[in-house]
């Protein structure tokens, strides 16, 4: 049992157990509003976390708290010792999850069975093969819907991302949410936010309510019903009467979901971000490279955590581009 030092609690009483690490900037897709349409700078390979770094600070972290991990990207499974580094993480006393595109995801399926991770979120866009190929400006959709359905029936525990673009592909939702009729997967639709070079505007995002809306429309009020969340849920949790699946509606933007909030972020690069939003990083790496106590960086980080969204409040403050642009780009931070 850790001492109650040990446990990382930011000045809103929120506990922060769940670390999100990204492994990697890089990415074999090149999803619009995550990758910059130039792509993001190459960088030395001494400015990113090598494996023993990664296994090391994910070590502290749990020894402060921390009880689920979960690699993101870019894409974790193009990093080529991506297997050592989820094996490592398997040793450590945690739930371990992973977010991925899922290209590659079939090559990970016993590396994921003996680190013990249960849980796969798979980015999906569109149900259209070319419409996920302009989305993702490469064309997998194949490889995607087969590795989605592999590990489906492989026994994991398997969410779809869908981020929702009002032009681009909104007119699927619903089309979505049919697909958990039958099939027993758990589809979130995510609401499209501003990160740095993916040109947001909410006139292209669609929110809680709209889904919720379009929802009804076409399943009638009575043909879903509304689930208990888990308790740190970001999602709002739903399934069709007599569905396999689910499926749930992330709305960081309309509705945001800060007061339970228990994540913060490890950078390829080795920075703490105490939030998704924030643009104040902590550099953990460079420390550890000169042999210093991280914990106390640690500890300052989430003690300066901001109640909602890095201190963008409101709607208007997450709109202006003044705030909101001075973050980096998704593919850096691995959502
Ligand atoms: S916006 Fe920041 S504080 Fe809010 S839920 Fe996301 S990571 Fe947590």
């Amino acid at each position: 049992m850790n001492s109650p030092s040990a446990i990382l609690i930011d000045r809103f009483g929120r506990k922060h157990d769940y670390l999100r690490i990204s492994l990697t900037e890089r990415c074999n897709l090149r999803c619009f509003y995550c990758m910059p349409e130039e792509g993001i700078a190459l960088r030395p390979r001494e400015d990113f976390m090598r494996t023993e770094e990664i296994l090391s600070l994910a070590g502290t972290f749990v020894e402060m708290g921390v009880r689920k991990i979960r690699p993101t990207g870019g894409e974790p499974l193009i990093r080529k010792d991506a297997a050592e580094v989820i094996t490592g993480l398997g040793r450590l006393p945690i739930e371990l999850a992973i977010t991925t595109n899922g290209v590659l995801a079939d090559r990970f399926i016993d590396v994921f069975r003996q680190a013990g991770l249960r849980s796969v979120n798979v980015s999906l866009d569109s149900l259209r093969p070319q419409r996920m190929a302009a989305i993702s400006r490469r064309d997998y959709f194949d490889r995607i819907m087969a590795n989605i359905m592999l590990m489906k029936d492989s026994g994991f525990h398997v969410k779809v991302n869908m981020v929702v673009m009002r032009g681009t592909n909104d007119d699927e939702v619903t089309d979505f949410i049919e697909w958990t009729r039958h099939e027993t997967l758990h589809v979130r639709f995510i609401e499209f936010m501003p990160f740095d070079g993916n040109r947001w505007d909410w006139d292209k995002g669609v929110g809680l309510d709209e889904m919720l809306l379009r929802t009804v429309e076409r399943f009638g009020a009575t043909g879903f019903e509304r689930l208990t969340d888990s308790p740190n849920d970001t999602a709002r949790n739903f399934r069709l009467k007599g569905g396999k699946g689910t499926f749930a509606i992330i709305s960081s933007v309309t509705n945001p979901f800060c007061d339970t909030c228990n994540r913060i972020r490890l950078t390829a690069d080795g920075k703490l971000k105490n939030c998704l939003f924030s643009n104040s990083e902590t550099d953990l790496l460079t420390a550890l490279r000169r042999g210093e106590d991280i914990r106390p960086l640690i500890r300052a980080s989430v003690l300066d955590k901001k109640a909602v969204r890095a201190g963008m409040n409101s709607f208007e403050e997450l709109s202006d581009p003044a705030l909101h642009g001075v973050n980096r780009s998704m593919v850096s931070i691995g959502g």
